[in-house]
């Protein structure tokens, strides 16, 4: 069925605690931990409970929970104390733009400047 634990998922074990993180904050439909190869002060995936390979599968299937994962992200900037000074919430989608785990998830990045256009 859409949107079920996948046994070969990194994320999915995440969820579960099978694999363990720094997680930050948890909902009933999200979990926030830290990334573990930081790209900025501040770098935190946001990822569904449920499995959909990117983000637009999960907005296209369920997308109350896609508007979970980006509520969440603003709560990260603001527990991070980066909300002022500005943040930027990624989804890598497919493996040309840097998506290597697919199983949703957002990058929150802050803390420094952050340049524009990113590479
Ligand atoms: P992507 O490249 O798919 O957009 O992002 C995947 C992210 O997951 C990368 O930034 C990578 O550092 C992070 N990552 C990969 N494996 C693990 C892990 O086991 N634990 C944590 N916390 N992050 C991971
Ligand atoms: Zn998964």
């Amino acid at each position: 069925m859409a949107g079920e634990p996948q046994a070969d998922c990194l994320f999915c074990k995440i969820v579960t605690g099978e694999v363990p993180a720094t997680v930050v904050r948890e909902t009933d439909t999200t979990v926030a931990f830290r990334d573990i190869n930081p790209q900025a002060p501040t770098h935190v995936l946001i990822i569904p409970k449920v499995h959909y390979p990117d983000a637009a599968s999960l907005a296209e299937a369920e997308p109350a929970v896609a508007a979970d994962v980006l509520r969440e992200a603003a709560r990260i900037a603001r527990d991070e104390k980066i909300t002022e000074q500005g943040y930027r919430v990624v989804f890598n989608t497919g493996s040309g733009a840097g998506q290597t785990v697919f199983h949703t998830h957002a990058h929150v990045l802050g803390g420094r400047g952050l340049q524009w256009p990113p590479g």
